[in-house]
């Protein structure tokens, strides 16, 4: 694998450089994307953001919040080097070595898209984007400002970054938040660490009676914890959770502490030794104020999501919960309230893409978000092409920019095999006529 790494800080600090595509978040949407626009030498710069603890944003996204990622697939915890030795094990041997694999941790698999995305060339600044305009085209070229003031103009941008799950905000869920701690957001992610355990679910959508649902597979009792007695989950989905046996309802009922117990490596790993786990919920009536004491291995949050889409507001259009909306080719398509009613008659933004929960409210999985960034990276690819194919005055049958051809050319035997990228093959059939018309011109 030829390395052209560039450091974090690369990108230019005056900000005046012109890019090709920048891409906006840093989930495995944002990471995907760079991998992508980097491989097609598009030279990307991801603008991965940092920690906000004030909304719990933090570069790498919500997997960062996540302990083992059971179900992203190869993202498992085998040495290359025992990989022969798995494979040449047979019947019980290989059974008990596969069953004691394990998935690797939400940053750890972070931290290896990054590493991919930087090792292929992607630039990476660890900043939020304060402000952008979409609004502003037909100029051809968008303007990102930075937090920190730098600005950066790009032909292309896309747009990943995710969604954040809304937490309850009172103090003692930020101490057992993640990493082990007891609260989570993701059954999905996290339940398989409560097997045989007690757990609640708070909210009464249904993420909630989904995730207690999924949650009364693996562990031993499931409270779903909810403020009133009222769902706004689907009949059929509320009917499934109180059928379920080991499902029970706290109704009329909020989380207002939690309470610790130790944590259970404390006496066998020294860095666990003051630390603790969730170990109950203090839930007051929502009628009377009353509080009692419920005993709870973990806790698991899912009283919504919101799509980190504020930036975009008056510009972009959205759903009514905010998720952006784009068209088959992931293109952004204008807000009616663009102040530029040029860019309201459009049927998309040129050159701006969508990836990843920040327009998924559905899948909300790090692989769908993977691909929705792998799709983004192709079609920005062929946005670029086009371009460059119309500011060459080449004709558009001079060069296959379609879909297909782009994803081809990511095939890893056609990169092997020296063929270029399609930004270069636009290059190379624009030389190849300039000369040929000089040729006719003697
Ligand atoms: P939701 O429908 O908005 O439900 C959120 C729940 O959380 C509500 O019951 C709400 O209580 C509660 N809640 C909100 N803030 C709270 C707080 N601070 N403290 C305590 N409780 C609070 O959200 P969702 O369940 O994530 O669903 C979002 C969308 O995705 C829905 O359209 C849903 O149908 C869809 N979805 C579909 C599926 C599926 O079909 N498989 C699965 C998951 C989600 P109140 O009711 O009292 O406001």
């Amino acid at each position: 694998m030829e390395s052209n790494g560039k450091p974090v800080e690369a990108a230019s600090s005056t900000g005046n450089d012109v890019r090709n595509v920048i891409i906006i978040g840093s989930g495995p949407a944002g990471y995907t994307a760079a991998l992508y626009t980097a491989r097609a030498n598009l030279s990307p710069l991801l603008i991965a953001g940092n920690l906000d603890p004030k909304t719990s944003r933090i570069k790498g996204g919500q997997l960062m919040y996540t302990s083992d990622i059971e179900n992203f697939p190869g993202a498992i915890t085998v040495p290359e080097t025992d990989m022969d030795t798995l494979d040449n094990l047979y019947g019980d041997a290989q059974d008990a070595a596969i069953a004691n694999l394990h998935g690797v941790s939400g940053p750890n698999l972070m931290k290896r898209m990054e590493l991919q995305a930087r090792h292929f060339g992607a630039e990476m600044i660890e900043e939020f984007v304060s402000e952008v305009n979409f609004c502003s085209h037909p100029s051809s070229l968008y303007t990102v400002k930075l937090a920190d003031g730098r600005e950066f103009q790009s032909r292309s941008i896309i747009i990943a970054t995710g969604a954040a799950a809304r937490t309850l905000g009172i103090p003692a869920e930020e101490k057992f938040f993640g990493q082990g701690g007891g609260v989570s957001t993701c059954a999905t992610c996290d339940g398989h660490s409560y097997r045989g355990k007690t757990v609640a679910v708070v909210g009464g959508g249904d993420s909630a009676m989904e995730e207690a649902s999924y949650l009364a597979r693996i562990v031993n009792k499931v409270y779903i914890i909810h403020r009133r007695d009222e769902f706004r989950a689907s009949r059929i989905m509320l009917q499934r959770a109180k059928e379920n046996p080991k499902i029970e309802f706290l109704l009329h009922a909020q989380i207002v502490d939690i309470t610790g117990k130790p944590h259970p490596q404390g006496d066998k790993m020294k860095f666990f030794a003051d630390k603790e786990v969730v170990g109950a919920a203090v839930l007051q009536d929502t009628r009377d104020s009353s509080t009692r004491t419920v005993e709870m291995d973990g806790i698991f949050v899912a009283i919504g999501h919101t799509p980190n889409t504020d930036l975009f507001k008056h510009q972009l259009k959205m759903d009514e919960a905010g998720y952006l909306e784009h068209d088959k080719h992931l293109r952004a398509i204008p807000s009616m309230q663009c102040a530029n009613p040029e860019m309201r008659r459009l049927e998309h933004i040129p050159g701006v893409f969508v990836a990843g929960d920040v327009s998924d409210h559905v899948y909300r999985q790090a692989i769908t978000a993977a691909g929705m960034g792998c799709q983004a990276a192709i079609e920005a690819e062929r946005y670029l092409a086009e371009a460059m194919v119309a500011e060459k005055g080449l004709p558009a049958s001079a060069v296959d920019i379609s879909d297909q051809s782009i994803a081809q050319s990511h095939w890893s035997s056609e990169r092997e095999n020296g063929e270029s990228t399609i930004l270069e093959r636009v290059e190379e059939v624009a030389e190849r006529c300039e000369t040929a018309q000089h040729e006719a011109a003697k």
